[in-house]
Order: C-alpha cells, then structure tokens, then sequence
C-alpha cells in the first residue's frame, strides 16, 4: 500500500478500482472494494501495517459498479465491517433491480458483466443521503453525485480538501486507458445530463487533491479543472 496523505492509503494490487483504505487508529474504513477476488489482497496489506481484519469498521461503496463492490460481501464476511452506500444505489447493490444503462452497449456490457464475474450483490446496512457525514477521518461528507449511476457518492473532507469522487470523475479511463482528468464514459453511464451537473457541483467544493476511483489523485486547480471539462463533448468511448 502506499500513503498519499496522512492517514488515506491506496492499496496495492486490486483489479477494478482504486481501494482506499482510511485511518491509523483502531478503527478503519474502506472506500469501494474492487472486482470480486480481491478481498485476500486486500487483507493480507491491512496485515502488514499491523492492523487484524476486525479492525476494517467500515466499507462505503461509492456506487454499484462490480469493478467497486465486487470484493464488498468477502470482506464484510471476513471483517465483520457494515456496508454503506447512498440510498439510491441500494437496490442495484443488492441485486433488486439491473442497473440502469444509457445505451444498448452499455446493456450489453453489464449483462457479459454480471455473466463473468457472477452476482456482486451484498446487503447494505446503512443508506446514506447527501450532506450525511461518515465517521472516518475526522468527518466525510457525502455528497450525493448522480450520473454515473442513480446513487453514486463522492465523500469530502473539507478541513483538508480532499474528495474521494468515484466515477463522477475519472482520471484515467479504465474502458480506453485514456489518462487524464474526464467526465465518467457516456456509454456507460446512466445519464449523462446529471453526469455533468453534478460534476459541476463538485467542482464548488474547495478541492485540494482529487482522489478518483481510477487514476492517481489530482492536485492543482481541481475546480477550474473539473470546470474546463464541462465545455466539452461527452466521451463516448469511439
Ligand atoms: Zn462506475
Ligand atoms: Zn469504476
């Protein structure tokens, strides 16, 4: 694993998505979980700072993608930990409905997903709403950032500037490897409109670093950044 900031790590080696791991004293939390298979990599790394899985609280899942909770229901298992994600999502989390899809790819898409890597659905035990705050370093708000999917969350710390956004924004494009600071792929993607508009709302956040749920993190003019992007067409992947 590798500290970005005083008490925020980056797990080394999950497939999927980025997996954050918050906190230095006895209790941790997890951001997103990663594809299904990952729970073992990610406990042997909480090991090796020292820490036993039972010390793993909490796992907020940003939104239902399978590439952030695949590992979700291992690691509640293993761990004991309580599973929160904002209200919206709870449904496709726990399997109740298909996710929404902006296109017939993007349908296609999710129905050779869910054929691979079998279901990822896993109960949530807590729905959270925008503005609620999560208890883990020192406070995470959630903001409720739809677009994405209907329930995607970004979570801020506002006493140090740093958002944990998901997918509503990316920093390296895991579907075409393009790097770089980008709106979430319209293709997959349930609504692009809010996409957009919620983009916008991050970017009224006062931003020190950026920690996206792919790519590394983005320091330096975040908001005129996020800002920048929203004169320009969607990406849809072509
Ligand atoms: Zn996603
Ligand atoms: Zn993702």
């Amino acid at each position: 694993m590798r500290e970005i900031v005083t008490d925020v790590y980056v797990l080394d080696g999950v497939r999927g998505c980025n997996v954050y791991l918050l906190g230095s004293g006895e209790e941790l939390t997890l951001i997103d979980t990663g594809m299904p298979g990952q729970a073992g990599t990610i406990l042997s790394q909480l090991r090796e700072m020292g820490f036993v899985p039972s010390d793993l609280r909490t796992i907020v899942l940003t939104h239902g993608h399978p590439d952030h909770v695949g590992s979700a229901k291992a690691l509640a298992a293993r761990c004991g930990a309580r599973i929160l994600a904002h209200r919206d999502e709870v449904p496709y989390i726990e399997g109740a409905r298909p996710m929404p899809a902006a296109s017939a790819l993007s349908r296609l898409m999710y129905w050779l997903t869910a054929l691979w890597l079998r279901s990822t659905a896993v109960s949530v035990d807590g729905a959270l709403l925008d503005a609620q705050m999560v208890h883990a370093l020192g406070g995470l708000q959630v903001c409720h950032a739809p677009g994405h999917t209907p329930g995607s969350i970004s979570l801020y710390q506002p006493e140090r500037g740093l958002v944990f956004c998901g997918d509503a924004l990316f920093n390296r494009n895991p579907m075409t490897g393009r790097r770089g600071l980008q709106l979430p792929l319209a293709s997959v993607s349930a609504d692009m409109a809010q996409a957009r508009a919620s983009a916008r709302l991050l970017a009224d956040l006062a931003i020190e670093m950026l920690l996206p749920g792919h790519g590394e993190p983005v320091s330096g003019d975040v908001p005129d950044r996020i800002l920048a992007l929203l004169g320009k067409p969607d990406d849809r992947g072509a």
